[in-house]
């Protein structure tokens, strides 16, 4: 047994209440950890006594704030592969050019991906992804990025995507970039077999995701929401309401919107989460409430993409559990946690709904409201909402017996200067800042701003390399 004593942490930011809610927060504090767990946290005056004395590690965090490691919700790795291309087009567009760019990765190429992906989340403070590869050219499979997550010490929820409609079938992808749907529910079976844990503080867990309404027919959304629910745990993902050509396209393909189409295909419930969710009109959000169906905000690429504002606030509101996602690092074009969460606390300030475009006396323009959305609750959301989308109490929040994922930023750094009043608000309202400490179930990954088990230099090498013979 490891234990590591983390002492004297200027401010602790623990997550720990009820939802919505940052929790406990305590200044001079500290945890101490056994193994991959967290025995014990609070104020300094209440450290056990002795524990600095028969600690194998102590760590002194007297200048940092130290929060849980975040969850990242929804993301395609292999994107990050074709970043800042189509970056004026809308998405049916930019799909469209980028899916025969992306029929040509390999597996080799996807690793170089997974691993440059998972390390700017790390940095940027996430310490549990999920990640939708939905596209499976050539050598590709999904046991290589939990590979790469193994190697980095990533905790991973692998999300096995898929698309099966191609255009001869009325998809939107190039039948060159499509599966056959008896490969794909083969594959996904032999994935929960070999990786999917439901032990706690497990590192790795398996989801199924077939891609989105306009790349996969209903019988295989149907025979996936079967097939996931055979076994314990494994959780449904996918794409909806992205954009509203997608609307449009459930209206005339299906004859219905897009959250009654998920509905046909037993695609609601408490095992289910839907990226994006930006075009659901108030009956349903309820439905998405009362089901449990849970949804993940990506502010970065809603604007980047031009989409539009999810309705995040009145979401919560309804009862909607609500996590946060960087989105593919191609409609985003980063990875970066800490930003997307400063986007969701300003993005949902601005959203129009409440107080809408003209005025009686003719003023133009929408105003937003500061109210709309706090420091602490848009942290909420990439903490204990993402953890409860994937399904986990052991992580998202420091308490005793919950996973050892905590980040600790530094506060003597340019961006932090006259923060001291609220270093917790600091963090995502002057940010977006890197980590100077990250330890996933126990182990370090980052040290004071370094990897510990990567060789970024190595990396980007690779990356800029397997970048050129990609576009070769
Ligand atoms: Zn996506």
């Amino acid at each position: 047994m490891t234990s590591i004593l983390f002492k004297h942490i200027s401010h602790l930011a623990t997550f720990d209440g009820p939802d919505r809610d940052a929790g406990t927060e305590i200044s001079d504090g500290f945890i101490l950890i056994h193994d991959n767990i967290i025995i014990a946290c609070g104020p300094m005056a209440d450290c056990p006594e002795g524990a600095e004395r028969t600690a194998d590690r102590v760590l002194d965090l007297s200048d940092h704030i130290v929060m849980p490691g975040m969850v990242n919700t929804h993301h395609h790795f292999y994107q990050n592969l074709t970043r800042v291309m189509v970056q004026d087009d809308e998405l049916f567009v930019w799909l469209k050019t980028l899916y025969p760019i992306w029929a040509r990765l390999d597996d080799r190429a996807m690793a170089t991906a997974s691993r440059m992906a998972m390390a700017e989340l790390i940095m940027s403070g996430c310490t549990t992804s999920s990640d939708h590869q939905y596209i499976m050219p050539n050598d590709c499979t999904l046991d290589t990025p939990i590979r790469v997550a193994q190697e980095l010490g990533m905790r991973f929820h692998a999300a096995r995507g898929a698309m099966s409609r191609g255009e001869s079938k009325g998809g939107l992808p190039p039948d060159s970039c499509v599966e056959e749907e008896e490969d794909i529910l083969k594959d996904a079976e032999r994935l929960i077999g070999t990786y999917h844990d439901m032990s706690d503080h497990a590192m790795t867990r398996i989801v199924l995701a077939p891609c989105s309404a306009f790349s996969v027919t209903q019988g295989l959304m149907k025979d996936a929401a079967a097939l996931a629910r055979t076994y314990e745990g494994v959780r449904l993902h996918s794409h909806i309401a992205e954009v509203l050509s997608e609307e449009e396209y459930c209206l005339e393909t299906y004859g219905m919107r897009s959250v009654a189409y998920a509905e046909s295909c037993d695609w609601l419930g408490p095992d289910v989460w839907f990226a994006h969710s930006i075009f659901l009109n108030n009956s349903e959000i309820k439905t998405f409430a009362e089901t449990g169906t849970g949804a993940t905000f990506c502010p970065s690429a809603h604007m980047r993409c031009g989409l539009g504002i999810m309705r995040a606030r009145e979401m919560l509101d309804a009862g909607v559990t609500v996590g946060l996602g960087v989105d593919g690092s191609a409609s985003n074009d980063t990875s970066n946690m800490f930003s997307e969460v400063r986007f969701a606390q300003f993005l949902q300030r601005v959203a129009p709904d409440r107080y809408l475009s003209e005025t009686p006396g003719g003023r133009g323009g929408f105003g937003g409201t500061p109210a709309a959305m706090s420091a602490r609750e848009a942290l909420w959301m990439a903490t204990r909402g993402g953890a409860k989308i994937l399904g986990r109490d052991d992580i998202g929040q420091i308490a005793p017996g919950k996973s050892a994922d905590l980040i600790a930023v530094k506060r003597t750094q340019l961006g932090m200067a006259g923060t001291q009043r609220d270093p917790l608000a600091a963090l995502v309202m002057c940010g977006p800042f890197h980590v100077d400490y990250s330890f996933i179930n126990g182990v370090p990954v980052i040290e004071q701003g370094a990897f510990t088990r990567l060789d970024i230099d190595a990396a980007l090498r690779d990356h800029a390399q397997t970048m050129d013979r990609i576009y070769a």
